[in-house]
């Protein structure tokens, strides 16, 4: 675990005291250590999952050599340069292999994945020979080992098929199927408690007072979350009172290897919020130069990680997806995915002023003649989170950008599935 330095803070009076969006991201992999608890799961359950132990394969796949075609399995040295005649002694069907010998003249039937007879190197397809009786005429060009897949050409005995950190996908699990193995060691699930600060908030199903809001941020964080296959603990909507949030930082953080909230830590209410992480832990408050998503509060409670992501619903969506789940992934031992990005043309007028790095939400569309171009979902205030349903992209504007005209190629970000 690195040693953790204080950084500038929401109480700093000067924007040059801002974090820029790469330092911030840094900062936050240099804390993140990697779960070291592992499980063992049946194969099937592992879907998803991150490899502790590597793979390494306990036999040959294929095991023989076999056919690759439907045909005739012969000897390489009875090919001659024009048509040739062996003769059938034999039947080889997958699964049911042909024992005996052959000599030179003769053949075997054999059947796509049938194991090869230890005399023959050569398989010749069934559409290139005529049959009479067990004569059988072989017609064309054939070269030495044609149609013929060896032992152990897709893995070898021995040989490291997956590596530690290794995400199991579907291929995988083929894969892993073929070696025979049917239980592997994978990394514990993170665990992800989170919940919303603000005492306007009320959840689904209460009624709405004056001044009242229903708290949307933890079914985005749900959403992105399951994405993710974390565990996750919905600590529900905590008010802003200093006892009640303690206890729930401190319960937080007993139980999860990750605690996420949202609200409370802009410049207005950072000191109440700061007061109490200064208690229990060691976080710091970030002004980060970036819009939305500008107030972060990061660092640890006890063992645990802690985000406090700001309030507004976009600005939760743009912090989680920038800095939250590329830390998760550090932290689940997956190697962290460099999120894909593109130029493309950006058909709309965007204002933007220089010092802060901006993440509008942008669609990707095709034009009438198949090109693919970039608009703005329009207004861009981080309390529309309409703006992020509609989107399927990030417009990335850097710090320079002093806004875009029509045209102007621009640097996209599409969502890659975690939104
Ligand atoms: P805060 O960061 O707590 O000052 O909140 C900033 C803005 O986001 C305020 O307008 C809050 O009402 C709103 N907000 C905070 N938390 C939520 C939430 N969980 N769901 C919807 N809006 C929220
Ligand atoms: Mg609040």
């Amino acid at each position: 675990m690195t040693e953790f330095t204080p950084q500038p803070s929401c109480a700093d009076a000067q924007e040059s005291h801002s974090l820029s969006v790469s330092d911030a991201k840094q900062r936050i992999s240099n804390l993140v250590s990697t779960l070291t608890a592992w499980e063992k799961l049946n194969l099937r359950d592992s879907l998803g999952r991150i490899l502790h132990k590597p793979i390494i394969s306990p036999i040959n796949v294929p095991p023989h050599n076999n056919s690759a075609m439907d045909g005739y399995a012969i000897q390489s040295a009875d090919i001659t340069p024009d048509s040739f005649t062996v003769q059938q002694v034999g039947i080889a069907f997958a699964g049911q292999p042909f024992n005996g010998n052959i000599q030179r003249g003769e053949c075997i039937r054999i059947m796509t994945g049938a194991m090869m007879p230890t005399d023959c190197d050569t398989v010749i397809m069934q559409e290139q020979v005529e049959t009479n009786g067990n004569t059988i005429t072989i017609h064309g060009k054939h070269q030495h080992g044609q149609n013929v897949r060896s032992a152990g050409e897709d893995l070898k005995t021995g040989e490291t098929i997956l590596s530690e950190g290794h995400k199991i996908t579907a291929a995988d699990l083929g894969l892993i199927a073929s070696l025979g193995i049917g239980e592997i060691t994978v990394k514990r699930r993170l665990r992800v408690a989170f919940f919303s600060t603000g005492d306007e908030l009320r959840s689904i199903g209460e009624a709405l007072e004056e001044g009242q809001i229903y708290d949307s941020n933890r079914y985005t964080l749900y959403g992105m979350l399951k994405r993710l296959n974390v565990n996750m603990l919905d600590m529900g909507v905590v008010p802003d009172q200093k006892q009640t949030l303690k206890e729930a930082l401190q319960q937080a953080a007993e139980q999860a290897d990750v605690v996420i909230t949202s609200g409370g830590v802009s410049v207005g209410e950072a000191d109440y919020v700061k007061e109490i992480l200064a208690e229990l832990g060691h976080v710091d408050f970030w002004k980060i130069a970036m819009k939305p998503g500008r107030p972060l509060a990061f660092g640890k409670i006890n063992d645990a990680l802690f985000f406090g992501l700001p309030g507004n619903p976009v600005s939760v969506m743009v912090t989680f997806y920038q800095f939250v789940s590329a830390a998760l992934q550090q932290l689940a031992g997956e190697p962290v995915q460099p999120k894909l990005v593109m130029q493309v043309p950006c058909v709309s007028t965007i204002k933007k002023r220089a010092g802060r790095f901006e993440f509008q939400r942008g669609i990707l569309f095709e034009d009438e003649q198949g090109d693919l171009k970039v608009k703005t979902t329009g207004e861009q205030g981080s309390g529309i989170l309409r703006s992020m349903s509609e989107a399927n992209c990030f417009i990335l504007l850097d710090e320079n950008c002093e806004g875009i005209s029509p045209n102007s190629t621009v640097t996209v970000q599409p969502f890659a599935g975690l939104i």
